[in-house]
């Protein structure tokens, strides 16, 4: 192959690598997951939220339950004595009346319970939105880092056999044109070399002088400039 061929196609493969790393770094997934992401982050913390105002009702609801429980026992307790009891009618009665007292106190207990789950049941059906919401998403998740882990595998693989191939070529260069080629390259990235199209280096984008442009378009064959701008090999 023609040194400047080689030249030619070095560039090319540079750019090429630069090309499949952009693609790598932008991928439409890699997009998709950080929205998807801010998302779930900001329904968690909904959640949160949702759960923690809950959190004094539903303590108060198990609280007025145990209350409830306890005066039943009491009530079933006297209920069982009262029908066994040989005490005076005077002892009965009384009884009787700490039996009443309690049984109202049942009823009491019984009514805040209730009343605490009609409060309760606003913030339930809120957490079992949030979380019907947010299933979806994580699943979506799931399966936007599995294809990432993938698509980066396969991208990963490509960047490598490309490099592996720019080295080939790299070497068949020769040591002048290569020392040039790579020092615009480790200066400005991407590539080392550039065309010159319509009178603008490719590289920078940059309109060579009329005075650098003639000069470009005279050179002697073998001999190549560098762009005055980024200082890439303009090549012929
Ligand atoms: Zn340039």
């Amino acid at each position: 192959m023609e040194q400047l061929d080689t030249l030619r196609a070095l560039n090319e493969a540079d750019r090429w690598i630069e090309r499949v790393i952009a693609q790598r770094e932008h991928l439409a997934e890699l997009e998709e997951l950080a929205t998807l992401e801010a998302e779930l982050r900001s329904l968690l913390a909904a959640l949160q939220e949702a759960q923690s105002s809950a959190e004094p009702v539903r303590r108060a609801y198990v609280a007025a339950q145990e209350t409830a429980q306890r005066h039943l026992a009491r009530a079933g307790d006297l209920q069982k004595a009262l029908a066994i009891s040989t005490g005076s009618p005077r002892e009965l009665t009384q009884m009787q009346r700490e039996l009443d007292q309690v049984r109202e106190r049942v009823t009491a207990a019984e009514d805040e319970e209730l009343n605490l789950l009609l409060e309760l049941e606003p913030f339930d059906e809120t957490i079992a939105a949030i979380k019907a919401r947010a299933q979806p998403g994580v699943a979506r998740r799931s399966e936007l880092q599995a294809a990432l882990a993938q698509l980066r595998g396969t991208l990963d693989e490509e960047i490598a056999a490309l490099r592996d191939s720019r080295a080939q070529l790299a070497h068949l260069l020769e040591p002048r044109w290569r020392q040039r080629y790579d020092a615009a390259l480790a200066r400005v990235g991407t590539s080392g070399a550039a065309n010159v199209d319509a009178g603008r280096c490719d590289g920078c984008r940059i309109a060579l002088s009329p005075l650098d442009y003639d000069r470009f378009r005279r050179l002697e064959p073998g001999v190549i400039m560098d762009c005055p701008e980024c200082g890439r090999l303009l090549l012929p």
